[in-house]
């Protein structure tokens, strides 16, 4: 797609990007932050409210940018763990940003620990054969401003849920990146989304609470590991050799075993932190014991957490999970090496699954009321 939004999204610029902006209209360098202040701290939701601005400031500004650049279609609450927000973009395209609670003991859900999960691009062209977001392809990348709208959009959503969420910055413990799309593949927007997260005139988010995720691109993961920022990673397994590895997810031919546990090594000894191992159980895939123990090598070497997700099915592909039996023997392999394995067993809640899902089939539904638009 070659055309461009006409506005570019405010939350995609950094304090520098704003005062560059700002100086060229021959204003002074503390409006910069004054107008990222109204942004994030505030929550402004149009340029009106920003009353501390003269008015041809604010015209200027309503002209030049657009302050939020995702527009919620839908919120889908569900009583459970569960908040889904669907998110339109200005080509119509949509994404999704899930909520996930994680309901503690003996306090109201207000006080559950959440994590966010958000997307990095409409679609994905990395082709794994399970999933629901790379079933059409990529259609496009995000821009960085449209990454961070997804968490200003769980801010105004929580805003308006918890009295906790309007005292707070970001209300939200943790963020993984692990909705739609391959976020290394989307690199150079990625980290800037995640340097506006984290910056104190953003929503002062820390890098050790966001998890980058992904299906294994080993030179980017040696990028990574050397940005300032320390962030955290997960990378997809879903296979514990080439054999298996390959026929599900086909970056394994350009990124074979060899290659990618390396890279991940080196990150994690560059951070000290243990990368997690995602590994989605598939019956008669994937979830052999002598995957088991396969994985089991890899997980020591590396010295990794895993996280076992029996898969979720999705509607059109073949796959499914095996037996809550099966899934536990699998995980024991791994528990009596002494590994930290986590396995999730309720249903449909997955952080993974959670994402994709219902874009998937209000994409669908739209095609079936306009066809072809
Ligand atoms: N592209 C990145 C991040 C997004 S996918 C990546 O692949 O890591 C996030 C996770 O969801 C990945 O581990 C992916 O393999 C997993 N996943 C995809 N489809 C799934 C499904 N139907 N059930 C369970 N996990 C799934
Ligand atoms: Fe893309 Fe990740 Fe899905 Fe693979 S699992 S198609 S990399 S979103």
């Amino acid at each position: 797609m070659t055309q461009e939004p006409a506005r570019r999204p405010l939350t995609g610029e950094t304090l520098e990007s704003l005062r560059v902006a700002l100086a060229g209209r021959g204003e002074k360098e503390f409006r910069a932050r004054q107008i990222l202040e109204w942004v994030y701290k505030r929550r402004a939701r149009s340029w009106d409210e920003m009353t501390n601005l003269p008015k041809a400031l604010r015209a200027w500004l309503g002209e030049t940018f657009c302050l939020m650049p995702a527009s919620l279609v839908l919120n889908r609450h569900s009583a459970d763990v569960t908040d889904k927000l669907l998110l339109e973009l200005w080509d119509k395209s949509l994404i999704e940003t899930v909520i996930i609670r994680a309901p503690q003991e003996g306090v109201g859900v207000e006080h559950s620990r959440k994590t966010i999960c958000i997307s990095t691009q409409v679609g994905c062209a990395m082709g794994c054969v399970f999933c629901a977001s790379g079933l059409a392809g990529l259609r496009r990348d995000l821009s960085a401003g449209e990454i961070v709208a997804q968490l200003l959009q769980v801010c105004y959503a929580e805003d308006l849920r918890t009295p906790r969420a309007r005292a707070e910055l970001a209300s939200f413990d943790n963020i993984v990146v692990m909705g739609m799309g391959e976020p290394l593949a989307n690199y150079d927007a990625l980290i800037r989304a995640l340097t506006i997260v984290n910056a104190e005139w953003g929503l002062g988010f820390g890098a050790r609470r966001i998890t980058v995720s992904t299906s294994g691109l080993a030179p980017k993961i040696e990028r990574l590991a050397g940005e300032p920022l320390g962030f955290r990673l997960a990378v997809s397994l879903h296979g514990a050799t080439d054999e298996v590895r390959g026929r599900i997810m086909p970056v394994n031919k350009a990124y074979p075993l060899a290659k990618l546990l390396p890279a991940v090594k080196a990150f994690t000894e560059r951070h000290g932190r243990m990368a997690t191992l995602e590994f989605i159980l598939i019956e008669d895939v994937n979830d052999s014991l002598e995957q088991a123990r396969a994985l089991r090598a890899i997980a020591l070497d590396l010295h990794a957490h895993v996280n076992l997700i029996p898969y979720n099915s999705v509607e059109g592909l073949p796959w499914r999970r095996p037996d809550a039996m099966r899934q536990q023997a699998f995980a024991e392999v791994l528990r009596k090496a002494g590994i930290s394995v986590t396995l999730r067993r309720e249903k449909g809640h997955d952080i993974a699954a959670a994402c994709g899902q219902l874009r998937l089939k209000t994409e669908r539904e739209r095609a079936a009321v306009a066809p072809g638009g």
